[in-house]
């Protein structure tokens, strides 16, 4: 009697397009206890056949109930396979509660983000204490694997071993792409491994993860990109020289009109780098480094490009380090050689610091008062450069005949040089300075002065150049070299820090995805 009641009434809700146990929280006016327990009853009686069948109530619940599953509602879907997961199951066997249903969701939004023509994005299984999901790959039936070496398909030979890729970490998991990979039996090159277009070479990450690390590792130290995505320092290495090699073996190089060439330090002790820029108005970049600053490592540079563009270079910007200046004067005899105005101002800074410190010295040890000391800003920063009370000390100091004062006085004089126009104008100039200081007595200046004389015909190239090249861009760039370097805490290798100052510096270009994941 009780159950025909029951069935007439499902048959009713059934037809009204609600399901009997979604009708069950907002239940009918006309209820009856009596009923209603029976139904609950009903309910808990399948809850338990869900439970044999090992499937929990949370991913199965049918939208409504709130008897057997709230618990695990209220905890969320993720509850009974992450953070509350049973400490008793194996690692070894996915959980299959949550992985049915999460495995479905990631494999579609790998379809959409990751997929190739001819593969199978199979199925994902996720390991909660391991925290990793490994999707399997395969082939699409019929599809003819293609030769890693001249990259045509070809009938298979037969399967290897199944084979990790690295994917992108998907919230915290480490994502692995299981792959077995097959032989080609090509025509042309006999049988070869198979190339997949996830993977290059014998790398064991996939193309887009190397493009993710390596596109962080321009924005994060290397060592906080390896944290951030739960990966190794070599790991976040090995993705940057990837991209590196692909990007020199891939970038145009010419044409070039002008070029930058300047050392850096690395390391500890006298370790020296030859940088060369490309310095034109619209491109700015690291073109080459090379080892230690001789006459032959910078001919490297000129064998790299060829005799074609090296013609075709109209600007080459140096400082006076000797080797460089035979090297552009054998290499690349028709182009203009400027001094660069900022290695000259460093220089004559240099100066200055050197009568400071000297005579402070000489005035510690005379026992007069002390009045140089911090005032090594004061006179080497450019007078609306400094700050309120630098200024003051300045007066002060200017009140004093010192040796450096008369040299910073020579200092700002020469500022003048850089308004002039006309090179001929600025040449005059120049002598007229140099035979100031060569009476001054002050012999850091004096030394100086005598650099000037040496180089006056490329100092004034500057203006012949029509000061297009001014300091800004290689100093901007120089600037940049070191950060890049602070920022590694100083890279120990040439090869590492060559890798890390191409990748920040040299704009390579870079594969294509057909999915940005960045
Ligand atoms: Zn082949």
């Amino acid at each position: 009697m009780m159950d025909l009641r029951i069935k007439a009434s499902a048959g009713r809700f059934l037809s009204l397009g609600v399901s009997l146990m979604s009708r069950m929280i907002s239940p009918p006016s006309n209820h009856r206890l009596s009923r209603c327990r029976l139904r609950v009853a009903r309910v808990r009686s399948k809850v338990n056949m869900w439970r044999r069948n090992g499937l929990n109530t949370s991913t199965i619940c049918v939208p409504g109930i709130r008897s057997g599953s709230s618990k695990h509602q209220l905890l969320g879907q993720l509850g009974k396979s992450g953070q509350y997961a049973d400490k008793s199951a194996s690692d070894k066997m996915p959980l299959n509660s949550f992985v049915c249903f999460f495995a479905m969701r990631l494999i579609s939004i790998l379809n959409n983000c990751h997929h190739f023509p001819g593969f199978v994005n199979e199925s994902a299984k996720m390991y909660v204490e391991s925290k990793s999901i490994e999707i399997d790959m395969r082939a699409r039936v019929g599809s003819k694997p293609v030769c890693s070496c001249c990259h045509r398909p070809g009938p298979t030979y037969d399967h290897l071993g199944v084979r990790r890729f690295e994917f992108i970490p998907f919230w915290g998991f480490v994502v692995f792409l299981i792959y077995r990979m097959r032989r080609v039996d090509c025509r042309s090159c006999g049988v070869k491994v198979e190339e997949v277009p996830w993977g290059c070479g014998k790398h064991q990450m996939t193309t887009a993860y190397v493009l993710f690390l390596a596109h962080w590792a321009r924005k994060l130290s290397w060592k906080e990109t390896a944290l951030s995505f739960r990966t190794s320092w070599d790991k976040v290495c090995q993705a940057v020289e990837v991209v590196v090699q692909w990007g020199l073996a891939h970038r145009t190089l010419g044409p070039i009109q002008a070029i930058g060439v300047d050392e850096i330090q690395y390391s500890k002790g006298h370790k020296y780098l030859t940088l060369v820029y490309q310095i034109d108005a619209g491109c700015t970049r690291l073109l080459w480094i090379g080892k230690e600053r001789t006459v032959e490592t910078f001919e490297q540079f000129f064998d790299m490009i060829g005799t074609d563009l090296t013609g075709k270079i109209e600007f080459v910007c140096s400082d006076m380090w000797k080797p460089y200046l035979r090297v552009i004067r054998e290499r690349c005899g028709n182009a203009l050689n400027i001094l660069d105005r900022f290695h000259i101002v460093a220089k004559m800074n240099d100066a200055v610091d050197n009568v400071r410190a000297a005579e402070s010295r000489k005035l510690a040890q005379g026992g007069f008062e002390p009045v140089l000391t911090k005032t090594r800003w004061c006179v080497l920063k450019r007078n609306q450069n400094l700050t309120g009370k630098q200024r003051i000390r300045l007066r002060d100091l200017l009140q004093y005949n010192l040796q450096t004062v008369r040299a910073y006085l020579l200092k700002e004089q020469f500022q003048h040089f850089w308004n002039y126009d006309s090179p001929t104008w600025a040449g005059k100039f120049l002598d007229e300075w140099t035979s100031v200081v060569m009476r001054s007595r002050i012999e850091p200046m004096k030394k100086f002065a005598r650099t000037l004389r040496n180089h006056r015909e490329l100092i004034l190239n500057y203006f012949r150049a029509k000061k297009q090249f001014s300091s800004g861009v290689i100093e901007g760039l120089n600037n940049k070299v070191k950060v890049t370097m602070r920022k590694s805490y100083g890279f120990r290798t040439f090869r590492i820090t060559e890798i890390a100052l191409y990748h920040g510096l040299g704009k390579l270009p870079e594969p294509e995805m057909a999915h940005r994941f960045y």
